[in-house]
């Protein structure tokens, strides 16, 4: 079971940032308002994500560690959008099976907390404790038993630039709520939680960037966008502020990135990226559910269409803001 739990872990566990991940939504998915997130050391030393969600009863807290064990697939047509957008039922199984994590949880209704303790899947302890409603998990020791993972790891501001990133995709990706990313003590990000986007974008990417948006919306038969586009005077060296998501959640996507950079072509320098937060909803019969896991890479079915919906709703955008 742990060997199997430790192979499967390895595909959906890359790195530090990939544990966030996982950890953020599950707060998302809780309802959670707050978001606390604490590394150390790039994720080697400590990785806690804290939230104030419904949190999860005693009775379930270690089953909320069993492989597949999902609380979250209620119908077919929900294990049919989940799967859409990565694997499920099986992240903090994973994680407990390369680290030490001890996760304190206190359920919405009740008034006293559960405290757990696994490595490498197995239970060192387990009592109440007390504790505010919500969720609080610290990883520690990862990969302490998969030492050919642990080599992999990069430097630690290479870790935390990866954390960083996917900290501020959730936090851009859910302005309705309060992001806060802490690095060896020091504090790296703070969102308001507003709702609107822009307070989101200016918290974490900065006043230039929010101060040069450009909102675009548009409405097809398959696809609805909407989001800012950036001037084109302002731009990136790689595509690190281009941000998509798809139905709500952060992607990365080829075809995307090059139906915007195709709209902006021109109107750049050469070899510049532009800055865009782009909101795509789309008909679930053009998502390809055939993903890998972890990556989180959508697939479209009918790529063509995407690629010109986009790339022609960003060229009329910019023409219609050129001064
Ligand atoms: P999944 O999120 O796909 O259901 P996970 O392994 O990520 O699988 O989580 C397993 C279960 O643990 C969840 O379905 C949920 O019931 C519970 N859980 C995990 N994290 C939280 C959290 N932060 N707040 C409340 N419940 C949680
Ligand atoms: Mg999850």
């Amino acid at each position: 079971q742990n060997v199997a739990n430790q192979i499967s872990a390895g595909e959906v566990i890359e790195r530090p940032a990939s544990i966030v991940k996982e950890l953020i939504e599950n707060s998302i998915d809780a309802v959670a308002k707050n978001i606390e997130v604490k590394i150390e050391d790039g994720g080697r030393e400590l990785i806690k994500v804290k939230d104030d969600g419904h949190g999860i009863e005693a009775d379930d807290i270690e089953s909320a560690f069993n492989r597949y064990a999902t609380s979250k697939i209620e119908d077919i047509d929900d294990l049919y959008s989940l799967y859409s957008l990565g694997f499920r039922g099986e992240a903090l199984a994973s994680i407990a099976s390369v680290a030490e994590v001890e996760m304190i949880s206190r359920h919405q209704a009740s008034n006293q907390a559960m405290k757990i303790k696994i490595k490498g899947g197995d239970i060192l302890a387990k009592k109440p404790t007390g504790s505010t409603i919500g969720t609080e998990i610290s990883v520690r020791n990862l990969f302490y038993n998969t030492p050919a993972r642990y080599k992999y790891l990069k430097r630690t501001t290479t870790e935390f630039s990866h954390i960083s990133k996917i900290v501020s995709a959730e936090a851009t990706a859910n302005s309705n709520l309060s992001f806060k990313l802490y690095h060896n003590g020091r504090k790296i990000l703070s969102t308001p939680g507003s709702g609107k986007l822009k307070d989101t974008i200016y918290a974490v990417y900065g006043s230039e960037i929010a101060e040069n948006l450009i909102p675009i919306e548009t409405e097809d038969r398959y696809i609805k966008l909407s989001g800012y586009l950036c001037r084109p005077e302002l731009t990136r060296s790689s595509r690190s502020h281009e941000l998509f998501f798809v139905n709500g959640r952060p992607i990365y996507n080829n075809l995307t990135a090059k139906a915007v950079e195709t709209a902006y072509n021109k109107l750049t320098n050469p070899g510049r990226k532009p800055i865009v937060f782009l909101f795509i909803k789309v008909n679930p019969i053009l998502v390809d559910v055939n993903v890998h896991p972890a990556k989180r890479e959508v697939k479209f079915s009918r790529n063509q269409i995407i690629f010109d919906v986009i790339k022609k709703a960003v060229r009329q955008c910019l023409k219609a803001n050129d001064p």
